[in-house]
């Protein structure tokens, strides 16, 4: 088997590249999200502002042991002792002197006084305590976001500050998402964590353990997990087929959510992603951030892969035992040369599985509010290329077919051959006057499109200098009203003529 030539190596955002050159492609962080253990630890609170019987509350709910130092109370920071289920807290009616922050971990300023807030801080910070003070964020080390408590898991939320009520409503919407019952789950995961570490050496293995586990929270989230579920759960992982395998997957057009929820599944569980350059970028941030993402793209524009060497590294990844994706767009067995990708991996003994997307043809038709089988323009539907081997016309495209009256026909890879394929198909008998569309970007936010007919549509283009994938689709179902209501109804900068 010849080395296969190497393709460029990207990382998905968000992801440090290990390779240096590329740049890492995080993005600005308004804040750094950490995250504190308190389980144990002292922590100090001066002061009895508003702020404080929360401050108090969540410091102990953290499991620490909290003194407060306030000479004058409210009646509901007094309270605070008697309601708290975890850490401690102990109040001292006094004003807080410097010795009371010794050996304490965090402490809080939450007095109305500002000099005296000033003068705590410092003091804290002398400690080399964790220091916040309650409205004074110039005063902060750290600051509280919002949270969701599912513990052992809990969700920060932050939004610096800009946008309170927002961030609320995000919390909200996240509860809505966590149900209370994985509290019980995520609280199995730790206690389990041991044994199934020991049980398994070998890391694809425990990741198939813990995602078997987590698809059962998802399952049965309110159901309290049992010893009888991690012994299942074990057996499944080790009856299961070992090694690496090859997923063909489709990405789709473009727009992300049109991703299928098995899609996304193999994206997570991939360890190598070899994607094409038409994918669109965004899909890979679905992506594990420690998975390999490499470009293969073979559409001819700069340097490209030959198909024989995606194969050979598909097969190569598959065989040292890894999950690979093999990331494609729109539906993975339309147009996607997919057959010799299957073909190569059973070849090697791989096992290979195909995962459908949404079709360009089909994410067009979508966004275009257009039935490509309407019962009154057609009784069929056809996928063609424009292209043959070399990049021609192709010789051997059916031409009766295309000049059918009652076909809506769509074109993938049509640029090139635009003129001469509609040309030839009116000479071969389609009306000339038959509605005909190029559909540039579709389903993504630049999507444009050039409406014509199959008279017409060659020279429209041309005119319209646009660039980016691009469909043909022509047939009288592209004629009706709806259809072009639908697109006259599309943001202005979207179309072209
Ligand atoms: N497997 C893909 C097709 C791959 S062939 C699918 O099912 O969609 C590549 C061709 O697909 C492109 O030349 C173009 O004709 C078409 N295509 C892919 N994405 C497109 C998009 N977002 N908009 C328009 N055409 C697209």
């Amino acid at each position: 088997m010849s080395t296969p030539r190497i393709p460029r190596e990207t990382r998905p955002a968000g992801t440090e590249s290990t390779r240096g050159g590329a740049p890492a492609g995080l993005e600005p962080l308004a804040v750094l999200p950490v995250f504190v253990p308190l389980q144990g630890k002292r922590a100090v609170l001066a002061g009895s502002n508003g702020g404080a019987p929360w401050k108090v509350k969540l410091l102990a709910a953290a499991g620490a042991h909290v003194d407060v130092y306030a000479p004058e109370p409210s009646d509901e920071l007094r309270a605070v002792p008697g309601e708290i289920v975890a850490g401690s807290v102990t109040l001292h009616e006094r004003q807080w002197h410097a010795d009371d922050l010794a050996g304490s971990a965090f402490c809080i300023g939450a007095m109305e006084d500002e000099d005296d807030c000033i003068a705590f801080v410092a003091a804290a910070r002398a400690t080399g305590a964790i220091v916040n003070a309650v409205d004074r964020p110039h005063l902060c080390d750290v600051k509280f976001g919002a949270i969701v408590n599912r513990s052992p898991m809990v969700v920060g939320i932050s939004t610096e500050g800009a946008a309170p009520v927002f961030g609320q409503t995000v919390r909200a919407r996240i509860e809505g998402m966590l149900p209370r019952g994985f509290k019980a789950w995520i609280g199995a995961a730790r206690d389990w964590r041991e044994e199934v570490t020991s049980r398994f050496h070998g890391f694809s293995d425990r990741r198939a353990f813990w995602e078997r586990f987590t698809d059962r929270a998802f399952a049965e989230p309110d159901r309290v997990p049992t010893d009888r579920d991690l012994a299942e759960l074990l057996g499944q992982t080790e009856a299961a087929p070992k090694g690496g395998a090859v997923t063909l997957v489709g990405a789709g057009p473009g727009d992300a959510e049109l991703l299928t929820l098995k899609a996304l599944r193999a994206l997570r569980n991939a360890d190598v992603i070899l994607y094409d350059d038409l994918v669109a970028p965004e899909i890979l941030d679905y992506a594990r951030r420690e998975a390999r993402t490499m470009l293969v793209g073979k559409t001819g524009h700069g340097p490209s892969c030959r198909q024989d060497d995606i194969n050979a590294l598909m097969v190569q990844l598959a065989k040292s035992g890894k999950q690979v994706v093999r990331l494609k767009s729109g539906d993975p067995l339309v147009f996607g040369r997919a057959g010799e990708e299957i073909d190569a991996c059973r070849a090697a003994g791989i096992l290979v599985s195909v995962v459908p997307g949404v079709s360009a043809a089909q994410g067009a038709a979508a966004s275009l509010c257009v039935s490509l089988t309407h019962r009154d323009a057609a009784r069929r539907l056809q996928y063609v290329t424009g292209h043959d081997r070399r990049g021609a016309l192709p010789e051997d495209l059916n031409w009766g077919a295309l000049a059918d009256p009652s076909v809506t026909t769509v074109v993938y890879m049509p640029k090139k051959t635009l003129g001469v394929l509609l040309e030839r198909a009116i000479a071969e008998g389609l009306a000339p006057a038959t509605p005909a569309l190029l559909v540039f970007n579709a389903t993504r936010p630049n999507q444009q499109v050039v409406e014509g007919t199959a008279q017409d549509l060659a020279t429209r283009v041309e005119a319209a200098g646009l660039d980016g994938p691009a469909l043909l689709m022509v047939g009288d179902a592209l004629r009706r009203g709806d259809a072009e209501a639908a697109i006259a109804a599309i943001e202005p900068d979207k179309l072209a003529i």
